[in-house]
């Protein structure tokens, strides 16, 4: 963490301009993988950033995404100096397969804190947010106010910016199913149960699909034994149970299920559709609903028609949410970060409306064919 670079509490920005050279200031609300992307690619153009994260320590269970290396090697910074890109940053410069989430993230947190131009404020939670004619500001829950040239919400699927950049859709809606994340180590489970190397993929049985994959241990090891098991289970069949515990109301996903909130009831539910999956997995995921390792995810779909609002602007789920079946959430919110950046190079202050305008023209129609191409499948799943 970078105190010295900290924008701080109740400072009045027009009374305190960058006195110190850099391009200008922004405030970026979430500081998960679109939040650190966007962060990494501004303070790269020479901007002070500080990212309000209202979590201490991420680890979504069981989520897995592919972070490719891509063509673009290096990026040039405000300094003159060449640095990874985004896409080398994420992936640590390799061509990795798919991996855990919380290996991306680490990777881009880890960047984050490493950059002068960046504070990381993890704990703070923004309760909200507004913006006039010189200058955008956050307040946290606690009360402290943060003033910034630009505030960019990074803040996911149920976004408070985004109910200032449109207010008249600011929900993004229950798409009609969930996803279980569950993943235990294979020393966890018995040995008949180790998988094959290279048992990963995809399979649908009855109503359900299943996304198999095992991962290097945290020692780094691929030995049978020594892997993480991880599975993404879609299942359409569990609607009056989220609506029944409030994980969905009326059309908005309100919240995740915790592993320790899923009830017995549910989980004997789940586990009589298991019986006819193959084995190893359907034991597999049986015990790890039994040892209380899997997270039901409810999914939302959004397609936005605006992406910014005088100095406002939203980047990755907060903008806009496909289904995980799109399998492009990651690659969308590269996009966003490199184009806020192109848009917000070497400009002033003064146009940054504008400049936010040119992000959203570049980007609107992309994301919108991106949910929507995921919209057919969603409807298809979810039998809506
Ligand atoms: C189950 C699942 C599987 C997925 N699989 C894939 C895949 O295979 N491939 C792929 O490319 N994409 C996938 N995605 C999508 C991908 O994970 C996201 O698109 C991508 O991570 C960008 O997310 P984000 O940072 O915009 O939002 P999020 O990850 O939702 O992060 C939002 C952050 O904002 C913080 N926050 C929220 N409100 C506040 C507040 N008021 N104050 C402060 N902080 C706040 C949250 O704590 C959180 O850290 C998947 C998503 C899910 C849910």
């Amino acid at each position: 963490m970078h105190s010295s670079s900290s924008i701080g509490p109740d400072i009045n920005f027009e009374q305190a301009p960058a006195q110190d050279g850099s391009s200008g200031r922004a405030v970026v609300v979430g500081g998960s993988l679109a939040g650190l992307l966007t962060s990494l690619a501004l303070a790269s153009a020479g901007w002070k950033v500080t990212v309000l994260e209202r979590t201490v320590r991420h680890g979504i269970q069981g989520a897995f995404l592919r972070a490719a290396r891509g063509r673009q090697r290096t990026m040039l910074r405000f300094d003159g100096i060449e640095s990874p890109s985004l896409r080398e940053i994420a992936s640590g410069g390799a061509d990795q397969p798919v991996e855990p989430w919380s290996r991306i993230h680490g990777r881009l947190h880890a960047a984050a804190v490493a950059e002068p131009l960046i504070n990381l404020r993890d704990g703070t939670a923004v309760r909200d947010i507004g913006q006039h004619d010189n200058a955008a500001w956050a307040e946290t829950t606690t009360g402290e106010r943060f003033t910034a040239d630009v505030l960019i919400g990074a803040d996911g699927h149920r976004s408070v910016v985004r109910r200032h950049v449109s207010p008249e859709t600011p929900d993004a809606r229950y798409a009609g199913y969930l996803l279980w994340l569950g993943s235990l180590r294979e020393a966890e489970l018995p040995e008949e149960l180790w998988l094959p190397p290279g048992d990963n993929g995809v399979m649908e049985w009855g109503r359900g699909i299943l996304f198999a994959h095992t991962f290097p241990g945290d020692d780094g090891s691929s030995m049978p034994g020594r892997r993480i098991a991880s599975f993404a289970l879609y299942d359409a069949d569990r609607g009056p149970a989220m609506r029944r515990l409030g994980v969905v109301e009326g059309s908005v996903v309100q919240h995740s299920l915790r592993p320790q909130d899923i009830p017995a009831d549910l989980v004997s539910e789940v586990a009589d559709g298991l019986s006819e999956w193959p084995q190893p997995w359907e034991a597999i995921i049986r015990t790890a609903f039994r040892r209380h390792r899997v997270t039901g995810t409810p999914i939302a779909e959004f397609v936005p028609t605006r992406l910014a609002a005088g100095r406002l602007a939203l980047v990755g789920n907060a903008a806009h949410v496909p289904t995980p079946m799109t399998g492009s959430g990651f690659d969308e919110s590269v996009e966003d970060a490199e184009s806020i950046r192109s848009a917000l190079t070497s400009i002033s202050g003064a146009t940054v409306p504008a400049a936010l305008r040119a992000y959203e023209a570049e980007r609107l129609t992309a994301v919108q064919r991106t949910v929507e191409s995921g919209q057919g499948f969603s409807r298809s799943f979810a039998g809506t």
